[in-house]
Order: C-alpha cells, then sequence, then structure tokens
C-alpha cells in the first residue's frame, strides 16, 4: 500500500500576515507541521515573541482562510492552568451566570474566568 503524502497548505503572509520576519514564519511552519498542529494564541506569542493582540490576529487569519479552526478555551481560577471548558469561537463568550463544569461553582462574573484561542489545523501549513 502507498500512504498519501500528508496535505501541505500554503499561507502566503505578504498580504496580511506581513509583520511576520522569515525566522518568525519558519517557526510557525515548523510550529503546523507537528502531528498535533495546535496552538492557543498565548503559546504563539510566546514561541514567536510576539504580542498578544498579533498573536491572536494569526489565529483568526487562518481561521478566515478555512486552515484552522478555532475554540475559545475558557479557564477558571479553580485551576488556573487546565482549560474547563471549549466553545467553538465567534460564539461569544458564556452567559452568566455560568456553571463551571470542573468545580461546578455558578460563575456571576468575568473577573473570575480566563479566555484564550485554541486554533486546530487539519493540515500541515507552511508559512511563506
Ligand atoms: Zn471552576
Amino acid at each position: 500500500m502507498i500512504s498519501r503524502p500528508p496535505a501541505l497548505l500554503r499561507l502566503q503572509c505578504h498580504q496580511r500576515l506581513e509583520f511576520l520576519s522569515s525566522d518568525q514564519k519558519a517557526k510557525l511552519s515548523k510550529h503546523f507541521t507537528d502531528p498535533d498542529k495546535t496552538a492557543t494564541a498565548h503559546q504563539l506569542a510566546a514561541l514567536l515573541d510576539l504580542n498578544y493582540t498579533l498573536a491572536l490576529e494569526i489565529l483568526v487569519i487562518l481561521e478566515a482562510e478555512k486552515l484552522c479552526q478555532n475554540q475559545l478555551l475558557i479557564y477558571h481560577q479553580c485551576k488556573p492552568n487546565v482549560p474547563v471548558a471549549a466553545i467553538p469561537y465567534g460564539e461569544g463568550f458564556p452567559n452568566l451566570p455560568w456553571s463551571c463544569p470542573a468545580c461546578e461553582k455558578e460563575v456571576k462574573n468575568y473577573d473570575e474566568l480566563f479566555f484564550d484561542i485554541l486554533a486546530k489545523a487539519k493540515d500541515s501549513i507552511e508559512f511563506v
């Protein structure tokens, strides 16, 4: 049997991601050819030494280009390092009061919650 080579999609960065250096594009390409192919905005900000807003912009563009599906990760102060829930990005923030699935507490204030965006790529992406 011959296995199909993994699909590789190319993202032309010159229009919307022109702020990326060639070093940053190489790091992104490497990241999005890993088997896992997921990234949170916080991870990308750290990986690329970018501010959070620009890291978020990359993920929003990837979804707009249909290269990734994004989720809004919800963190509660009961487990600050692990997301307690994930909802499709674009549905907005959860309505309050919100029942935390981890500790079952009724959350009445957004100050108790933290959010991040998780992008999942279906295929490998090369940033050029
Ligand atoms: Zn909780």
